[in-house]
């Protein structure tokens, strides 16, 4: 039986797209094996590449003058790979909203003069930063930014003023909302969250940005070469750029960013409503920057936010206990959650709190 998983990463795909690559794992397209067993340079396999690379492309309205990467090492590979092949001056400043973020910071200061502009870890992450009130320092050549903190659920709604190239670190959130990629320099994404297996990270980059790499950096983290090869330099994660394939097709015949945006904000909606018309869970994001994709929350105390995670593992709704560095529960309802997942977790939210209120 199939589960509601509520997991943060890997997380769950949509029906149909499992049930497509399960039909085709032993024939693909009649060549008589799997995507997997072939060359990356066989027609087949260099037709996936190229159609998932188009796809996106649609999907996110991405101009011409952008570069879109297949890569590997997951989103942490990037948080090396942005300074080795942005850094010209030596120096780039970061916004530190949450867990990933910092890491992305540690891992730039063994590259160049790195500075936190802003971070709301004094509270524990809950907000993002009022982005009027940062000043960056001058020369640098990116403001590095987290646009969907998956552990403490926060998410950018306004962007930091700035001329200096914006990156940012969409792992969590690409393709959940319609965004303005010319207001960013790169993107980049891990895609074990809301696209496809783990194994495929995507990077956008605009190309006044490629081959400027550092000396020092390593041939598969240089996205002027990933560029130049169509991200087949050596043999790419075969597998899941074919899910995102097949993910980015669910998408666009779904009505694409615009109709899942709008699904997203249905599901998230429902359940923040819940939570704050609720005495029993709470939710301590500040408002205004409540994520769409990942809800953190707590019942009344740490032995019944356990009892609510065992209780609904029974029922199903799976996944649901949170990062430790929150502690209670953390739904995430990526674009492939249906609204009936979210539906059904309230119907166990409102029962629990029923049974358990006066305890
Ligand atoms: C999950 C996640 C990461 C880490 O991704 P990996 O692919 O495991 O390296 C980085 N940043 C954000 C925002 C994430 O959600």
């Amino acid at each position: 039986m199939r589960v509601y998983n509520f997991a943060a990463g890997p997380s769950t795909l949509p029906l149909p797209v499992l049930e497509q690559a399960q039909k085709e794992l032993l024939d693909y397209n009649g060549t008589g094996m799997s995507i997997t067993e072939m060359s990356h340079r066989s027609k087949p396999f260099m037709a996936v590449n190229a159609e998932a690379n188009a796809l996106l492309r649609e999907l996110m309205n991405i101009p011409d003058d952008y570069s879109v990467l297949f890569v590997q090492g997951g989103a942490t590979q990037q948080f090396a790979a942005v300074p080795l092949n942005l850094l010209k001056n030596g120096k780039a400043d970061y916004i530190v909203t949450g867990n990933f973020a910092s890491k992305a910071y540690e891992e730039g200061l063994k590259y160049g003069d790195m500075a936190i502009a802003a971070s709301s870890k004094e509270a524990n992450y809950t907000y993002i930063p009022d982005m009027k009130n940062i000043k960056f320092r001058d020369g640098i050549d990116y403001v590095h930014t987290t646009y969907n903190n998956t552990i403490f659920g926060t998410r950018y709604t306004e962007l930091p003023t700035t001329d200096a190239t914006l990156v940012t670190d969409m792992s969590s959130c690409i393709l959940s909302e319609e965004i303005d990629v010319k207001k960013f320099g790169l993107i980049y994404a891990g895609a074990q969250k809301n696209i496809a297996p783990a194994g495929v990270t995507i990077v956008i980059v605009r190309k006044d940005l490629l081959g400027s790499a550092l000396p020092i950096c390593p041939v598969m983290l240089n996205y002027a070469v990933q560029d130049k090869n169509d991200s087949l330099y050596n043999t790419p994660p075969c597998f899941p750029i074919y899910v995102s394939m097949l993910v980015f097709r669910w998408l666009k015949e779904l009505g694409g960013v615009k109709a899942i945006q709008k699904i997203n904000e249905e599901k998230a909606g429902m359940l923040y409503d819940f939570i704050d018309n609720s005495t029993f869970y709470t939710n301590n994001v500040v408002k205004k920057d409540r994520s769409i994709m990942n809800v953190p929350f707590v019942t009344p105390n740490a032995d019944l936010d356990a009892q609510f995670v065992a209780e609904a593992t029974k029922q199903g709704l799976v996944s649901l206990k949170g990062h430790r560095l929150v502690g209670g529960m953390r739904a995430s309802i990526y674009n492939a959650m249906p609204k009936e997942g979210v539906i059904k977790l309230i119907d166990f939210m409102k029962k629990f709190e029923l049974e358990n209120i006066n305890k």
